[in-house]
């Protein structure tokens, strides 16, 4: 009995937040997803709105070349709307009457473009925690 209030007061003192992979949505254990400024954001709004669900988003070691793969993809897809965005820049800065109205014209453009890519934003898995798998897995080959 005694023990027993003991474990639901310990267990209420430290509520053990759920691992949630990121991939297939389940509850397993795998590798951290690293914090960046787009998760906090993310984070913040959901904490806001109270959508918060405290789950640590994992990415189960049988889902990380899918992830590889999506994140790979986001990177791409942002390094060529960062292109995009800055051609636009320059060709409505040299092709408008005024000078002003092209600078203005392609930043909010070039801007919009570079904002793009967030719609299909993907995390990324933490450096230290992949390397380590990536250790684990070329070990196991040998
Ligand atoms: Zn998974």
């Amino acid at each position: 009995m005694l023990m027993a209030k003991k474990a639901v007061k310990a267990a209420a003192k430290a509520p053990k937040r759920k691992s949630v992979c990121l991939v297939c949505r389940r509850e397993r254990d795998g590798l951290p997803v690293a914090d960046d400024p787009v998760i906090e954001l993310i984070r913040r709004i959901k904490g806001r709105f109270g959508w918060l669900q405290g789950n640590r988003l994992v990415v189960c070691e049988e889902d990380v070349n899918a992830a590889l793969g999506k994140r790979g993809r986001f990177e791409k897809y942002l390094m060529w709307c960062a292109i995009l965005g800055f051609a636009f820049l320059m060709i409505t800065t040299f092709s408008t009457s005024t000078l002003v109205l092209g600078l203005l014209v392609g930043l909010v453009g070039g801007l919009l473009i570079m904002l793009l890519p967030f719609g299909v934003y993907y995390p990324k898995i933490e450096e230290k925690a992949l390397s380590g798998w990536m250790a684990r897995k070329a070990k196991e080959k040998r």
